[in-house]
Formats: C-alpha cells, sequence, structure tokens
C-alpha cells in the first residue's frame, strides 16, 4: 500500500511512555493524573449501569449532559449554546479536533497551526488533503507575534487551530490576544477551531479566555473541551464540541459516520456530576498547588523556569544541566534515572530543540518529591 501519512511516526507519548515502563521509570511524560476520580463520580457511572442505560445514546449525545453543557457555558462565559443542535459529546477532545478538521478542510486548503503544538492537528489536516501552515513560537514566553500571524493569512486559509491554555508550554491566551485573532478573523469566513481541554486549568488569579466569549470569534468556532482532563478520568475519553448551528450542522454528517454516538452510561453520569460547579471550579487552584510544590523543590536545582501559567505542565530549561538534545537526554533520565517526561522539540517547526522538557505535575505530591529528587541531583 502507498501511505497516506509516509512521515509519521508513532506519537512520542506511546514511544516514552513503553520506554519508561520498560525501565521502570517514575512517570511524568504523558498527561494524566497518578491519582484516581471523585468516588462519586465513578458511582454515577455505575449506577447509570444498573439503571440500565446501556444502549446507544443520541447521535449528538446525551441531551441532560448537553443541557450542563449549555448552563456551565452561560455561567462562565455568558453565552447560550442552544443543546437541541449546538453541542456534540465525542470520543475526548481528539475526535472532536478530528471530525471539525475532516469535515471542513478540502483537498489544497491551509490551516495555520501553531508551534509547538500537540501533536492531533498535523496529521488529520493531512490526511484531508489540507496543508498545515506552521508558526513558530518564540521558546521563552511562547506569545504570538499577531503581525506575524497576519502574514502567513492567504486567500487559501480555511481553518486556524489555536490552543488556550497551551500544551506543552503552559501559556495562555490573554484577552487582548483575543481580540487580536478576533480583528485579525473579522474580515474572512476561516473557520476556528479552539482547543481548551485544559479550561479549568488556569493559576494565579488569570482568567481563561474561551472563543466563546468573542462574537466574532464564536460564530466561527468549534470550541473544544475534554472531561478526562477537567474531572482526572482520561482513559474515559469524553469530550465534546460546541460550535453555532450550521456549523454543527456539517460537523454531524461526518461525525455520524465516525462514531454514530459515544459511551451513553458515562454521559448520564457527567451530566448529574457537571450540575455542580464545585466539581471543576477549585480545578485551577488544585493544580497550581501542585506546580508550586514541584517548582519549589526545584528552586535550587540547576534547571530554569518560568511556573506554567495553564495546564498540568511544566517546561524546564535543562541548558545549564547538559548539552545533549532533549530527546537524548529524556532517553537517559528513564534509562539512568528512572524518571520519565517528555522532549518536546517534535512538537516544534522543523523539530527544533531548545532544550527543553516537559513535566506533568498531575501526580501525587509523594510521586512529585520523588522526580524532583532525582532532578535535583543532576
Ligand atoms: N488537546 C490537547 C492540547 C491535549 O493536551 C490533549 C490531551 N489529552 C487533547 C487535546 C486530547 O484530549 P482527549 O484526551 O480528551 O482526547
Ligand atoms: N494530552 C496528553 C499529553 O499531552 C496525552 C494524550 C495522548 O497520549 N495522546 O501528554
Amino acid at each position: 500500500f502507498r501511505s497516506k501519512l509516509p512521515n509519521v511516526k508513532t506519537t512520542i507519548f506511546t514511544t516514552v511512555g513503553n520506554l519508561a515502563r520498560k525501565h521502570g521509570a517514575l512517570d511524568l511524560s504523558q498527561g494524566f493524573p497518578n491519582f484516581d476520580a471523585d468516588p462519586l463520580l465513578i458511582e454515577l457511572v455505575a449506577q447509570a449501569m444498573k439503571k440500565g442505560h446501556n444502549q446507544y445514546a443520541p447521535m449528538q449525545g446525551y441531551y441532560g449532559l448537553r443541557e450542563a453543557i449549555t448552563n456551565k457555558i452561560q455561567k462562565l462565559h455568558q453565552r447560550m449554546y442552544d443543546p437541541e443542535n449546538e453541542i456534540t459529546i465525542t470520543v475526548g477532545a481528539t475526535q472532536a479536533i478530528f471530525t471539525a478538521i475532516t469535515a471542513f478542510v478540502h483537498p489544497g486548503d491551509e490551516v495555520i497551526v501553531l508551534k509547538p503544538a500537540y501533536d492531533c492537528y498535523e496529521p488529520a489536516i493531512e490526511l484531508s488533503g489540507g496543508i498545515p501552515v506552521l508558526l513558530q513560537l518564540n521558546n521563552k514566553d511562547f506569545k504570538v507575534d499577531w503581525n506575524a500571524f497576519r502574514s502567513i493569512i492567504s486567500p487559501k486559509t480555511r481553518m486556524v487551530i489555536i490552543n488556550t491554555p497551551h500544551n506543552p508550554s503552559g501559556a495562555i491566551f490573554s484577552r487582548e490576544d483575543m481580540l487580536q485573532l478576533e480583528e485579525i478573523l473579522r474580515p474572512t469566513n476561516i473557520i476556528l477551531v479552539s482547543d481548551e481541554v485544559y479550561e479549568h486549568i488556569v493559576f494565579d488569579g488569570q482568567e481563561h479566555e474561551s472563543a466563546s466569549r468573542f462574537d466574532n470569534l464564536a460564530s466561527r468556532s468549534f470550541v473544544c473541551a475534554s472531561f478526562g482532563k477537567t474531572f482526572h478520568v482520561t482513559g474515559w475519553k469524553m469530550g465534546y464540541c460546541v460550535a453555532p448551528a450550521p456549523l454543527m450542522k456539517e460537523f454531524l454528517k461526518t461525525h455520524q459516520f465516525a462514531v454514530f454516538s459515544v459511551d451513553h452510561p458515562v454521559q448520564r453520569a457527567l451530566a448529574e456530576y457537571l450540575r455542580n460547579e464545585r466539581n471543576y471550579l477549585g480545578l485551577g487552584g488544585f493544580y497550581q498547588q501542585k506546580r508550586d510544590f514541584f517548582l519549589n523543590r526545584l528552586s535550587s536545582s540547576k534547571f530554569k523556569f518560568t511556573p506554567s501559567h495553564g495546564t498540568y505542565f511544566q517546561l524546564l530549561d535543562f541548558s545549564e544541566v547538559s548539552s545533549e538534545s532533549d530527546e537524548a537526554l529524556a532517553e537517559r533520565l528513564i534509562i539512568d534515572h528512572k524518571l520519565a517526561c517528555i522532549p518536546i522539540s517534535s512538537f516544534n517547526l522543523d523539530h527544533q530543540d531548545h532544550q527543553l522538557l516537559r513535566f506533568c505535575f498531575a501526580k501525587t505530591e509523594e510521586t512529585l518529591e520523588s522526580a524532583t529528587n532525582i532532578l535535583n541531583k543532576l
């Protein structure tokens, strides 16, 4: 056969995860918590199964869950999405993003992606025959240069993908950033895919500026979210996206033949759990404590860092620890020191190596303590 993705290798998360397991390393690589979800949420799934919600959910998702999402977005961002035709429940944010790209990108269309970028965007664009147009962010504060962004928009630009809070840097878009983006996109009919899976993990009193807050962004956006990230259940692969009705109608044409519908009892449980805002509003504070615990313990190490503004990732600059490539050091850390993290060069344009490693701090204090003990000895 002729590969449709000749240059794509196995994702870094699988490669590093496998190596970490093989060497029994402490795993701060792939982004998932090493503690369990609220027992109440798990009990709600069991109850939904016992009540017999074990057959297909409606194609767009269980209505009660869509209603709970409408209420949440209205409370947080003052925008009303109609649960009838503007919300779809998906297999994680990954399927929402994949489906949005598949449904709208035609062969030859350009799609703008800011690098470093989470690795699921570009292959999806290429499978649709689209052309990823990549803009590298600076490796200090990862702020977007909006003039540079404006200069790569062309008549062929079909879509822009943004991610705030940003994986892997932990940077977040300010209100000013969103207004700039809105102004640049205003005269175009470009579709925005806003990957907001870390929407509730924002630190130091800052706010998450969702695309749904801005009229001229919301009217062209798929805002994508993940219950896995928000409720510590990444293994459930549950997410959703919201978009104005005409966009969602087109999205559903693809969604219905990709998955038709997603896990029903879990949707029932999430609907009930989401109704209590205490179940997600404290998440930023919860993870900020972990970030601070991790960084305080590294204050006299040789690593340099700017504290993450959001997500549960922290980048560490290792330029004073080693002159190796990020991939070589990450491999040596696993094999010799039994600690796994993600080298981020593979997320950069042309695999640029800025000597940065990404650590996931969604871990117990015990794990973070052991990890920092290792890092402090380097
Ligand atoms: N986008 C980003 C930026 C992510 O870090 C992740 C990681 N899980 C996803 C999307 C995918 O989310 P999900 O697990 O809900 O598919
Ligand atoms: N989003 C998670 C991360 O960045 C991983 C998800 C995956 O393995 N695909 O670590």
